[in-house]
């Protein structure tokens, strides 16, 4: 690995995979770092290995990935798999591991595609063994074929969990039922969103025949759930949640939950980019132009890092801020820039024609976000429950920080991932300070966990 390339890309999804093609084939130096052990992100992953029968199983989309990493293996980026981005200054400096080893490696240019992780939403249980999240569940899948016993039930909200059981479906598994969150209120205010989305068709199209097969294949699907709580003694043994007016409770072993994905935005915050509030995305994205650059001079964020778009868009995003970086290389001039861009924002801005309708759609109860039971642990990584969050709020800690020193929640090894906007959520609720104008938990290297020895490995000829 050098020490300095003109451009890094952080991210070998489609949105890293694509700027990476386009920015090699105009013959730039670049390096593709990606924790995974393959190309294809969340949403393409393990695509080069998965056997013909298990690509099949997951579906059309998930083979569109092929065009786009075979693309990207015959360009001449430089790509380092198994590669952790630890650290990111304003500077550009990238604390980096590699082959167990601590590097600083710098650039020009950084496009972070990090994208996106599932919301953490705190529910009683939620921590129970048994208990998981669906994209994990849905790695597994992917990436060694593991699926659930039969009984799996689904819950909570957003596209991911119709396909995920209908997945499970296609690969032999009975899935007891899909909970949904989304209400009557939900369909109500998505409705006027509708037409635009229908232009979107196949997403559409998906969805209904997603259900569709899981009806006929005897899977309950109920929406307007609330209350959600998972029970045992020391493992998943039993759900119960609130339907129509009454109780309900479902005996199983495992439970997929899926409450939407929100931007990783650890590597924007710690390279110190501005950041705001989304209200219909539930989440806190990076202010971002229409090329990607963000606030800081040379990092750009492209895909579902820089705010939810989906697969497509995260490619499209992609190639535009590669286009901006060839730009800022001194490669290519602004009108050369506008016309290569075109097409990609003509994609872009048709695919993107579905969000409204899905933010509305799948929106999450407030309630659910911002009131979890005291007894609700928070912060996995430190177990701190909602009820002592709750207390430093009221001796006085009145923001996400200092609840942060007094009661250690967000110091685990996630570094505030899983808990930060529970926190902030919590403390808007209890300080009545509107969320947008609430602070978030700084973020402080190394924002993966790196050993000492790793550490020590960043200056080799010291002797002490
Ligand atoms: C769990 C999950 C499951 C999903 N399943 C589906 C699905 O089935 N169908 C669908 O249409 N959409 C799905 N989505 C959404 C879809 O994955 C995204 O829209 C799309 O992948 C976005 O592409 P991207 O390039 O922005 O990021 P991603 O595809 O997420 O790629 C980001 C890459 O960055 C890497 N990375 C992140 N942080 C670091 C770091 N610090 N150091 C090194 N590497 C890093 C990750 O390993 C990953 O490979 C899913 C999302 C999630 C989170």
């Amino acid at each position: 690995m050098k020490e300095n390339y003109p451009l890094v890309i952080i991210g070998a999804g489609p949105a890293g995979l694509a700027a990476a093609t386009v920015a090699a084939d105009h013959g730039v130096e670049v390096a593709l770092l990606d924790e995974q052990p393959a190309p294809g992100g969340q949403i393409f992953r393990g695509i080069e290995a998965a056997p013909d029968e298990r690509a099949d199983k997951l579906g059309p989309e998930y083979l569109r990935g092929e065009k786009l990493v075979s693309a990207f293996r015959n360009s001449s980026a430089r790509y380092y798999p198994d590669t952790k981005v630890w650290s990111l200054s304003e500077q550009r400096d990238i604390g980096v591991i590699h082959q167990q080893q601590a590097h600083m490696i710098s650039a020009e240019q950084v496009l972070i595609a990090n994208g996106a992780f599932e919301r953490p939403v705190p529910f009683p249980g939620w921590t129970l063994p048994g208990v998981m999240n669906a994209g994990a569940g849905q790695i597994l899948f992917k990436g060694s074929g593991i699926v659930p016993a039969d009984g799996v039930v689904l819950a909570g909200s957003g596209p991911l969990l119709l396909l995920l059981a209908w997945q499970y479906l296609r690969a032999g598994v009975r899935v007891k039922a899909v909970l949904d969150t989304i209400s009557r209120g939900n369909y109500i205010k998505a409705l006027p969103k509708l037409p635009s989305a229908l232009l979107v068709h196949h997403h559409i199209t998906q969805g209904l025949r997603y259900q569709q097969t899981l009806r006929l294949a005897g899977v309950e699907l109920h929406n307007g759930i609330r209350d959600l709580q998972a029970h045992g003694a020391e493992s998943l043994e039993s759900i119960s949640y609130r339907h129509k007016g009454s109780n309900h409770t479902l005996e199983t072993d495992s439970l997929m939950i899926h409450f939407g994905i929100i931007p990783n935005i650890h590597l924007s915050q710690a390279a110190g980019c501005d950041h705001f509030w989304h209200k219909r995305q539930q989440c806190w994205r990076p202010e971002l132009d229409e090329w990607g650059s963000s606030s800081v001079k040379g990092i750009l964020i492209a895909g579902d890092g820089g705010g939810i778009g989906g697969a497509r868009t995260a490619e499209h995003a992609g190639r535009i801020a590669a286009f901006r970086v060839l730009y800022n290389l001194g490669v290519m001039n602004q009108q050369e820039m506008h016309l290569e861009a075109k097409q990609d924002r003509k994609w872009m801005k048709a695919d993107l024609r579905i969000r409204p309708f899905l933010e509305k759609l799948f929106r999450i109860p407030e309630s659910m976000l911002r009131v979890p039971h005291d007894d609700t642990i928070v912060c996995r990584c430190e177990e701190v429950t909602a009820r002592e969050i709750r207390a430093a709020i009221a001796d006085g800690h009145s923001d996400s920080n200092q609840v942060k020193f007094y009661t250690r929640c967000g110091m685990g090894p996630c570094q505030g991932r899983q808990c930060s906007q529970a926190v902030a959520h919590i403390v808007a609720d209890q300080t009545s300070i509107p969320l947008q104008q609430s602070t978030q938990f700084r973020i402080r290297p190394p924002l993966k966990p790196l050993t000492l020895g790793q550490l020590a490995s960043l200056y080799p000829d010291e002797t002490e």
